[in-house]
């Protein structure tokens, strides 16, 4: 008894091959585009072309009528195999990962083999259809490994649902594949049966919903990208007053949160100066100089930030008196070395460093607030110094050193 026609309308499956192949055309050149507005194309073009060759094969599938069968085979075989491959090494140039040329010949060297040895050697459409199917299992099982880890955060949802969908198909074509290897819609030979409109519908399916996958992980990337920059300073790339705000949330979250932080505010000191008698662009280069001075002595908890101007931030978590005393110094001397090439010498500025010790439960504004008073009283002293702001009024001022 013939059941498609209880659970499946009547499906004519050379006609969804065109329609799919029309749809995965326009899919590959919507994720181009996408991929054009990314600096990190280099996904987006191999799954663009694996949805393009997979159409293609698909197309080449309707032409039953074409005096050589032969060719829409092998062009449909390997059409199958190499969109599989494309599709693979997407995943690995998306995620920055390097390719394995290994199983990528792997993949398409099964669909070959399978030509080779059941098209023309010993023809058996059957026998062509499993092997060429058991190349697939292993384009299957490398996509499960591929899509075990997300290469950033924001994505895992989308590889995680990604996962779920290559295990539903993997499913469903071993299922159709094993029990009727001869009613598959490989070729025009073979008749549309039952299991034949299941699988086109289902291979569909995975197919259209690896093209969202796609759009979406490229989506995913460009917004992560721009967070990223809105947290930025575009001159030094230190995290700017958002990106310090929201890091302090992040650890505000975080119960293992430092119990006592050293917060250090720095100026440079009359750094007009420097813009008066160099230009600004010379004042820029200083200022990104600075920030490289400040980011070799931040340890990997240390948050730096450049809270405008010639002003920035750093803040030390589970650091005492001794230590917060130490880092400074070190700061303001290693700054002061930090140094351009000018058309008259070296161009360096000395830094004022305002510090307090803050215990966690004192807010970030009161602390930051402490630490300017004493940054004030630094300049006032002279600059070129660190005053510390103990919790309890002022600290004396640190002895100068010039
Ligand atoms: P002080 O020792 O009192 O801090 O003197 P100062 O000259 O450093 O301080 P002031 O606040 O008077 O001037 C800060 C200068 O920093 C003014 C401005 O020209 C310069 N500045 C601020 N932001 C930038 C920037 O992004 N690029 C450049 N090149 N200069 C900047
Ligand atoms: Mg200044
Ligand atoms: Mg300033």
């Amino acid at each position: 008894m013939n059941l498609s026609g209880l659970i499946l309308p009547n499906i004519d499956i050379p006609t969804l091959a065109v329609a799919r192949a029309i749809i995965q055309l326009t899919l590959a050149g919507l994720i181009l585009w996408t991929g054009s507005r990314q600096v990190r194309l280099a996904g987006a073009r191999w799954w663009a072309a694996g949805l393009a060759v997979h159409g293609l094969a698909l197309l080449v599938f309707t032409y039953r009528y074409l005096p050589l069968e032969s060719v829409t085979v092998v062009i449909n075989h390997l059409g199958f195999g190499l969109s599989s491959a494309f599709i693979l090494i997407g995943f690995w140039r998306f995620a920055g990962r390097p390719v394995r040329h290994g199983l990528v010949a792997l993949i398409v060297g099964v669909s070959m083999a399978s030509l080779l040895l059941w098209e023309w050697w010993m023809p058996n459409a059957r026998f062509r259809i499993l092997t060429t199917a058991s190349g697939q299992v292993v384009y299957l099982l490398a996509l499960q490994a591929l899509l075990t880890a997300a290469p950033r955060r924001e994505m895992a949802g989308i590889y995680r649902a990604l996962r779920w969908i290559t295990i539903a198909y993997a499913v469903l074509m071993v299922w159709a594949y094993g029990s009727v290897g001869g009613v598959l819609p490989t070729t025009a030979r073979v008749p549309a049966g039952y299991h034949g409109i299941l699988f086109s519908v289902g291979s569909m399916l995975f197919m259209l919903s690896l093209a969202v996958g796609f759009v979406a992980l490229q989506y995913a990337e460009i917004t992560s990208r721009h967070a990223e920059q809105a947290r930025r300073d575009w001159l030094t790339g230190l995290l700017n007053r958002r990106g310090l705000r929201e890091a302090l949330a992040e650890r505000a979250a975080d119960p293992a949160a430092a119990s006592c932080r050293a917060l250090l505010v720095i100026d440079a000191d009359e750094f007009k100066a420097v813009n008066d008698r160099y230009g600004h662009a010379i004042g820029d280069r200083l200022l990104a100089t600075l920030s490289e001075g400040l980011m070799h002595n931040a340890e990997p908890a240390d948050l730096v930030a450049r809270m405008g101007g010639e002003e920035f931030l750093f803040l030390r978590p589970d650091a005492g008196l001794a230590e917060a005393e130490r880092l400074a110094e070190q700061l303001r001397t290693e700054l002061a070395r930090q140094s351009l090439d000018g058309p008259d010498g070296p161009i360096q500025v000395t830094v004022s460093i305002g510090l307090a010790l803050t215990p966690a439960d004192e807010p970030f504004d009161a602390a930051l607030q402490r630490a300017d008073q004493a940054l004030y009283r630094a300049k006032q002293a002279g600059r070129n110094r660190v005053v510390v702001n103990g919790n309890a009024g002022f600290a004396p001022a640190r002895t100068p050193v010039t």
